[in-house]
């Protein structure tokens, strides 16, 4: 599960890694009274940023930095108007319904910082670069050497002295060593209490001099996470903060249903039981030419209700142009797919090609209500085996092409 990153920084706020104060609005003139408020506050530069699953923000100019309220009102205006498009969003673009007005501040220089779970190493790395602000992928691509990384031992923890010398590496001095590695201990405790995946602050900043920081400040002005959903059951807090809007509508659909969904970008759509045969049949599926549109493991204790709200979501998707049924009947009963194949004939109807394997349990019982609803389906095939399958469903993808 994701967050938004109003949400991040008050989960750093709460952790004591120091963030600029801000506040997360949904209309323009909300915008303008936070505004109004903390420029009355004292404050002399403002930053509105939108609040979507997705960075790149800054580049795509929906980070804007503003020094009156009638500034704040013409972002927010431009931000909550118009899709944000970035790298990270596709062409389509991210609609934004959510902006942080915070306070902006003066920068030196950005750093990068996270805290990810290293699968080879089995284990969480922190990652640091002086490099920061910039996507961590391009610095990672074009000077590998610029990124700096510690492994977090599970029992121990991150230890103060591997902190100091990733902090002092990063070229910190002074004071800035132990506030910046404060930051980091701070924020592997966080990521341990709250079964994150990844926390990113990027970028980590310096910033100038001043009376009360002679060295300058080190802080946070951007954030991310991603938090293991296996774990959310013991993170009612966290579960709050999950935000539907920013989720695949197909998938939302699917969660609901139990049902392991995941859209992709091709025209083929799946029905599989079992994550390992799913996954095979997305492969043969791209081995014969074809492109999976989603994959869809509908698991061993699926209903006829579930199955039926399977099919309707993969027909729901425009791009699909052929459906491949691949069920291998243990737990779960070949009848019950072919009741549901049926029930979703006369819900939706399929106007595209549909390829059907069936092996297993109750095959025989499933051939014969299939046989008999043949009529109703006009574009169901039978295919012999998985290979079959395969070649057919790409076949008549390819060839209902526009
Ligand atoms: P992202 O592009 O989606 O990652 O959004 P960020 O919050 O990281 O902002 C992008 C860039 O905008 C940062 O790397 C900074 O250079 C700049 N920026 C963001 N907030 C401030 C701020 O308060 N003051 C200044 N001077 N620059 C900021
Ligand atoms: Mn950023």
């Amino acid at each position: 599960m994701k967050i938004h990153e109003y949400q991040a920084r008050h989960l750093l706020d709460e952790a004591g890694i120091p963030v600029p104060p801000g506040s997360m609005v949904t209309t323009v003139g909300e915008a303008e009274e936070a505004a109004e408020t903390m420029f009355g506050g004292g404050a002399t530069l403002l930053v509105v940023k939108a609040q979507v699953h997705a960075g790149g923000r800054g580049k795509a100019g929906f980070v804007t930095l503003c020094r009156s309220p009638q500034e704040v009102r013409d972002a927010a205006e431009f931000m909550l108007g118009n899709k944000m498009v970035s790298v990270q969003t596709g062409p389509e673009g991210l609609d934004v319904t959510r902006l942080l007005v915070a306070e902006g501040v003066d920068i030196n220089k950005e750093y990068y910082l996270a805290i990810t779970t290293d699968r080879s190493r089995g284990c969480n790395t922190l990652i640091a670069s002086a490099e920061g602000g910039v996507e961590i992928e391009t610095v990672a691509h074009d000077r590998p050497e610029a990124i700096m990384t510690a492994e977090i031992d599970p029992l121990d923890g991150l230890q103060r002295s591997q902190a100091i010398e990733i902090a002092t590496a990063l070229g910190f001095a002074g004071d800035q060593i132990e506030q910046a590695a404060d930051i980091m201990m701070k924020l592997s405790s966080l990521v341990t209490r709250t079964d994150a995946s990844l926390a990113e602050i990027n970028p980590l900043i310096l910033t100038p001099a001043c009376d009360q920081h002679r060295n300058g400040r080190v802080m946070a002005i951007d954030a991310k996470f991603n938090f293991d959903d296996n774990a959310l059951f013991r993170q009612p807090e966290l579960r709050d903060m999950f935000d539907p809007a920013e989720e695949d509508p197909a998938e939302l659909k699917a969660r609901e249903f139990d049902l392991n969904f995941i859209a992709l970008d091709g025209n083929i759509g799946c029905l599989v039981n079992g994550a390992g045969l799913a996954m095979a049949t997305m492969d043969i599926i791209k081995l014969h030419g074809g492109d999976p549109a989603n994959f869809l493991d509908v698991g061993g204790t699926a209903t006829l209700e579930t199955v039926t709200e399977a099919f309707q979501i993969i027909l729901a998707d425009k791009k699909v142009r052929g459906v491949l049924v691949n069920i291998f009947g243990g737990i779960m009963r070949c009848d019950v797919i072919a009741e549901a194949i049926v029930a979703a004939a006369k819900e939706v109807g399929f106007d595209v090609p549909l390829v059907v394997r069936l092996e297993g349990t109750n095959v025989e019982e499933a051939r014969r209500i299939l046989e008999a609803a043949r009529r109703d389906i006009p574009t169901m095939q039978s295919a012999g085996d998985l290979e079959d399958a395969a070649s057919r469903v790409a076949a008549a993808a390819g060839a209902a092409c526009p």
